[in-house]
């Protein structure tokens, strides 16, 4: 019999679960904490439970963790980039630790690849595979602090869906995962310290909107003019610029919270005076923040990314035009671990045996 993964289960449905297996309510709760706070890899580690109740947990489900085929850590030790192994398919599912001051952001994947064709986007180009379930969403999560805590570390403490795939486009099981970050009895992170990033698909956001979850968004700007985004992200003609300024305005209005827009910046491309213009126009007046991010070429692609002195005077000019800009510091970039930047890479039969 092929076991149901455990970490499937919507957190909602978990004390249903348990009672349909004959058990009392409160056990729910407390292999809640096993199971998300402890990260059992499997159930015979709950020493506090009856035998019995352990036996059925693990004749009926799995619990097992992401087997972990990577881990590359960045020289300056402020990034830590992870390979997930999917077993079915021998992909990589892969997440990246950012390391700040205090702050621990993890980098989750949402999707194996990406169906949205962004033509500088690594995952774009292995086109869309499949969605990560809420085992796997929550699995790079705690895998990730599995590593903290070998480290004598603490845990993640900011989450970004900034990896590979379309979290918005993934919408049940990113709700699920969420439900087990936010959880106020496991690890509570709230909505303030968790971001999706989306290519802007507009009516994902209104449903997000209607989930009152008052979680950061980031909508993937990455150019100024329709034409222009219509040749980088497919989706642009689906969803134009104006739908993604309009969608930010009412995100804005209905929680308060202003909204990042990523711009990758692309060495004559995305950074003309024309853009500054262009931008200014578009979000001028409003509560936003635009965060520029040097493109990292791929191989065989001709676009480029900025100099440093271009990427630096073109952030000074939309300050000047009085735009909130930052540039996104590039870390790990000796371990090709930027979020968004995430190859996925299938495994062969030589690199699996490493
Ligand atoms: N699908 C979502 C989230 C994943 S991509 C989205 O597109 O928003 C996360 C970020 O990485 C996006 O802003 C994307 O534009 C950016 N990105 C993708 N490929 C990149 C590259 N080669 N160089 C720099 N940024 C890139
Ligand atoms: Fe998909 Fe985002 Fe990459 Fe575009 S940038 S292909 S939406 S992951």
């Amino acid at each position: 019999m092929i076991k149901l993964r455990f970490k499937n289960i919507p957190l909602n449905e978990l004390t249903k679960t348990i009672e349909s297996l004959g058990e009392k309510k409160f056990r729910a709760e407390q292999i809640k904490k096993w199971v998300y706070q402890k990260r059992i890899n499997d159930f015979s580690e709950m020493n506090n439970m009856p035998k019995a109740l352990r036996e059925k947990l693990s004749e009926n489900y799995a619990v097992d963790k992401l087997v972990i085929h990577t881990i590359l850590e960045s020289k300056h030790g402020d990034a830590v980039k992870f390979g997930f192994q999917c077993i079915e398919s021998g992909h990589l599912m892969e997440s990246v630790l950012l390391i700040d001051g205090d702050r621990r952001t993890a980098c989750i994947s949402s999707q194996l690849g990406c169906g949205l064709g962004c033509v500088f986007c690594e995952t774009g180009k292995m086109g869309f595979l499949r969605n990560l379930t809420q085992d796997e969403i929550v699995g790079q999560f705690l895998g990730i602090n599995d590593y903290l805590e070998s480290r004598n570390d603490h845990l993640i403490t900011n989450i970004v869906f900034m990896g590979m795939g379309e979290a918005l486009s993934n919408f049940d099981n990113f709700l699920g995962a969420l439900a087990v970050f936010m959880d106020e009895d496991i690890y509570n992170i709230g909505g303030r310290r968790i971001t999706v990033s989306t290519a802007g698909v507009v009516p994902s956001v209104e449903r997000l909107l209607k989930e009152k979850l008052n979680i950061g968004l980031a909508i993937s700007l990455n150019s100024y003019s329709n034409e222009i985004r219509d040749t980088l992200m497919p989706i642009n003609r689906k969803y134009p610029i104006e739908s993604l300024v309009e969608i930010a305005k009412k995100y804005y209005a209905v929680t308060g919270r202003p909204v990042t827009f990523e711009y990758v910046v692309i060495d004559g491309k995305t950074n003309t005076a024309e853009a500054l213009n262009a931008i200014s126009a578009y979000l001028g007046g409003f509560p936003c923040k635009v965060n520029l991010i040097p493109l990292n070429p791929s191989s065989g692609s001709m676009l480029c990314g900025p100099t440093d002195m271009s990427l630096e005077k073109f952030y000074e000019e939309l300050l000047c035009r009085g735009i909130t800009a930052t540039i996104r510091k590039s870390r790990g970039q000796d371990i090709w671990g930027a979020c968004g930047q995430l190859a996925g890479k299938k495994l062969n039969n030589e690199n699996t045996k490493s």
